[in-house]
């Protein structure tokens, strides 16, 4: 039985509770599942998580450096399985954690009017550069009206803040009722990597501090009255595969000048993103199909959530 601690510097995102069991020591910060609610979380102070999370100009072209077509595709299919909800694509959706503004780029394509949110400045040049509608601000200080989106849309970006219960708050207020809230692209607890090697790669604190099972993804929705469509798990590990197999072969990653390539390649490559107008090829569309297909199978690497404001 693994040891009861109390939590330290934040409380449980969910519940509020104090007292966490332990599961690990990742970077010097404790992995804790509530005693209550069963949320698991990196038990770490804000000031930290923030630091970590508020990304730099040149993000913005690390993010663009390689166009990945699969994730394009998967984006293509949301944004068809959004429209066929509202059987029209005229709708008001904003992304909260947009990034460098692929998924807006590729909303807008679709005929949907498409706004950002994102509190790190390399958005800014999203906005600017790809003529997208960011606002470049903490959410609880948004000049979004409330009840004025049909989707409120988020990608890989719930494992990152530290108020979980307040944001979500924020965003149901911005939904219109029978709104659309999603919640994409987060690592899902159970992956099997995790579970069969301890391997967390990436998914460490400060960066990562929420992790979310669907089960707890339920509990939030059902926290703030939101009522739960679907929830899945999908994707595989493939970051964990590539490794293991590179460790057969002895090949280290030599990093090498690593941020000024990614940069100069990022800066390339900006016109492919900006017409946004090529066609994502079959071959990408059935191997996005596929990739969300498997959580069917075994527990995914991410979860998606859809559920709708009453
Ligand atoms: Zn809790």
């Amino acid at each position: 039985m693994k040891q009861v601690k109390n939590i330290s510097f934040r409380k449980c995102p969910f519940c509020d509770n104090q007292k966490g069991r332990f599961i690990i020591n990742l970077n010097n910060t404790d992995l804790l599942r509530c005693e209550n609610c069963s949320m698991v979380f990196a038990d770490i102070p804000k000031q930290n998580v923030l630091e970590k999370n508020i990304y730099d100009l040149d993000t913005f072209y690390r993010y663009l450096q390689k166009e990945h077509l699969i994730t394009a595709a998967y984006y293509d299919q949301i944004l068809n399985k959004i429209i066929r909800h509202f059987k029209t694509p005229k709708l008001k959706l904003l992304e909260f954690g947009c990034g460098s503004g692929q998924f807006l780029l590729r909303a807008k394509r679709k005929g949907i009017e498409a706004y950002g949110s994102d509190f790190s400045p390399y958005s800014e040049l999203a906005g600017k550069e790809f003529n997208l509608n960011i606002e470049t601000k903490n959410i609880f200080e948004t000049e979004y009206s409330e009840n004025s989106f049909d989707v409120v849309f988020s990608h890989a970006t719930y494992e990152h803040i530290y108020e979980v219960n307040a944001v979500t708050e924020k965003l149901k207020q911005l939904l219109k009722p029978n709104g659309l809230m999603i919640i994409s692209g987060v690592p899902d607890f159970n992956l099997l990597s995790r579970r069969w090697f301890n391997n967390y790669h990436v998914n460490k604190p400060p960066g990562h501090v929420n992790y979310f099972e669907k089960k707890t993804i339920r509990k939030l929705f059902d926290n703030h009255n939101l009522t739960t469509l679907n929830i899945s798990s999908y994707g595989i590990d493939i970051w964990f595969i590539k490794s293991k197999i590179l460790s057969i072969f002895r090949k280290k990653n030599t990093p090498k000048n690593i941020q000024e390539n990614q940069i100069s390649k990022g800066k390339k490559n900006i016109g492919k993103f900006k017409n946004a107008t090529q066609n994502i090829k079959f071959l990408h569309k059935v191997l996005a199909l596929l990739y969300r297909s498997i959580g069917f199978i075994i527990p995914g690497k991410s979860i998606e959530a859809w559920a709708i404001k009453k």
